[in-house]
């Protein structure tokens, strides 16, 4: 990829493309901005114009004009999407069905047919359900990945997740109510029954839930018969056989503390120096 350097606000706006954010469950977390662009956008592109349109009308936005682009047809859509923003200098909103676009939902190929066009873009931030899963896990939340969802084939993810782990870092997986049951129990027979998880449930909404406990706990809870929508934070393997001095590591702990350090920064320094993994360091020090 040749070096560009954009800037999308300048100029006189358009041709413009936006992602914008939409919320996850509760209607208010819908930014005035992401209203606003939606507002006066020439064309809204979505995945579902159903879905899309129940949206618009409990916010009494009249879309100009509303198109699908959903997941099968998302690569030669964007690219004539964006062919139409530059020919008629338009301005086009993509919002997904819900949360943050690009986020296992569509919205990348847009990103890359608008950088490959020469079209301006740009983002309109808002709610993502793993964000805020791994912020309420009380997990490690500098060092994590986020996989979306896993396999659904059963050998499939069970190789995914085999790989996984002596991963160290909080691991994040979005997965369909109907295969929790099934996923949990393949991640209790990998990650061992005392790996501790978060089941997060319907975020943002009224009956919104967590659940943590250790991979067995969870399992057998009721929560698993629970309906709606999950975010699945797996805290990261512990190296249990590391022995380290820890009135030494709290002392420097302490010290860096006070030097303003944040805690994150500690763990990784100390981590390097005694040589054990962060999310042990961090876990000790995390009540200093
Ligand atoms: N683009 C969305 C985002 O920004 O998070 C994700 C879309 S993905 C198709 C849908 C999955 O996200 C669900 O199966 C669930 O795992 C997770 N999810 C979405 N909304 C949620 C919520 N309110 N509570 C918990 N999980 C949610």
């Amino acid at each position: 990829m040749a070096l560009i350097t954009e800037h999308p606000f300048q100029g006189d706006g358009k041709p413009i493309i936006y992602l914008v954010a939409t919320p996850i469950g509760n209607l208010g977390d819908m930014s005035s901005r992401a209203e606003e662009i939606l507002k006066t956008a020439d064309i809204i592109a979505c995945e579902d114009t159903r879905v899309t349109s129940a949206l618009l009308s409990l916010k009494d936005i009249k879309a100009k004009r509303l198109v699908s682009c959903y997941s099968q047809k998302e690569k030669e859509e964007s690219i004539r999407l964006v062919q139409e923003v530059k020919e008629r200098h338009l301005l086009l909103a993509f919002v997904s069905d819900a949360g943050t676009p690009g986020i296992s939902d569509p919205g990348a190929l847009l990103v890359k047919a608008a950088i490959e066009q020469g079209i301006p873009v740009s983002f309109v931030p808002g709610p993502t359900a793993f964000t805020s899963a791994l912020i309420m896990s009380g997990f490690d939340t500098a060092d994590f990945s986020f996989y979306g969802f896993l396999p659904v084939k059963k050998s499939a993810r069970k190789d995914f997740l085999s790989n996984l782990k002596e991963r160290e870092e909080s691991l994040i997986f979005y997965e369909a109510p109907h295969r929790l049951k099934e996923a949990l129990q393949d991640m209790k027979e990998i990650f061992g029954e005392e790996r501790n998880v978060c089941l997060a449930r319907e975020l943002t909404k009224i009956h919104e839930e967590y659940t943590r406990g250790t991979l067995k706990e969870v399992y057998e809870s009721e929560s698993l018969t629970l309906l709606g929508e999950f975010v699945i934070v797996i805290e990261g393997f512990q190296k249990k056989d590391v022995e380290f001095n820890e009135e030494e590591i709290i002392k420097s702990a302490k010290r860096m503390i006070k030097d303003g350090k944040r805690k994150t920064e500690i763990s990784k320094e100390l981590a390097a120096i005694y040589k054990v993994p962060k999310n042990q360091i961090y876990k000790l020090i995390q009540d200093l």
